[in-house]
């Protein structure tokens, strides 16, 4: 069993190694940007709230997304285990996650942190074309990510385990080294 939570700047390819992680560990994945965007198509009253904010840039207030996480983990409850992605984005969200997982007895979490530098991830997210992949709107992605969201992980050094992963290299080889590491202890 797997409660895993990865970590790390837009674009550094937290979607695509949460996906195949959640695939070969038969584990659920949760995607806080994914949840949004279906609301977001189905016109529904989160997605009317979220639409301008996500195409900014910007962070969805803390309450809602605390909700949307709440939910996500309850509704069904989690079996097997999960990989949270893009969740958490603020040290309050932090801190309601580890409320949130003793409620939930969800024990032996752990963070992996995907990293890479800007100007990789600004290639990256040009190439990756989603609607808020605009030049203006990934400045500001990358803003509130060295402002606001890198501080979370010095929230979680000292009380979960954290393995930090390149995120730069090939997708395959970057896998296998997420896998290696959190199998190891
Ligand atoms: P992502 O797919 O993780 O890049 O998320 C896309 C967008 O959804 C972000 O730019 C934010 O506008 C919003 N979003 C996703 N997760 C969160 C979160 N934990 N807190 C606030 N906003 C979020």
């Amino acid at each position: 069993m797997y409660n895993l939570i990865i970590f790390g700047p837009p674009g550094v390819g937290k979607g695509t190694q949460s996906q195949l992680i959640s695939e070969k560990m038969n584990i659920t994945h949760f995607s806080t940007g994914e949840i949004l965007r279906k609301a977001v198509s189905e016109e529904t009253e989160l997605g009317k709230k979220a639409k301008e904010v996500m195409e900014n840039g910007c962070l969805i207030p803390d309450d809602i997304m605390i909700g949307i996480v709440k939910d996500a983990l309850t509704h069904p409850p989690v079996v097997n285990g999960f990989i949270l992605d893009g969740f958490p984005r603020t040290i309050e969200q932090a801190k309601a996650l580890t409320v949130l997982f003793k409620e939930l007895n969800l024990t032996d979490i752990k963070i992996i942190y995907l990293t890479s530098d800007d100007e990789e991830i600004v290639r990256r997210l040009m190439k990756r074309g989603r609607s808020d992949d605009t030049e203006a709107t990934i400045e500001n992605r990358l803003n509130i990510f060295s402002e606001t969201t890198s501080s979370v992980i010095d929230y979680y050094k000292d009380n979960e385990k954290v393995y930090t992963v390149n995120g730069v290299g090939e997708v395959d080889d970057i896998n296998k080294e997420i896998i290696r590491k959190i199998s190891e202890n």
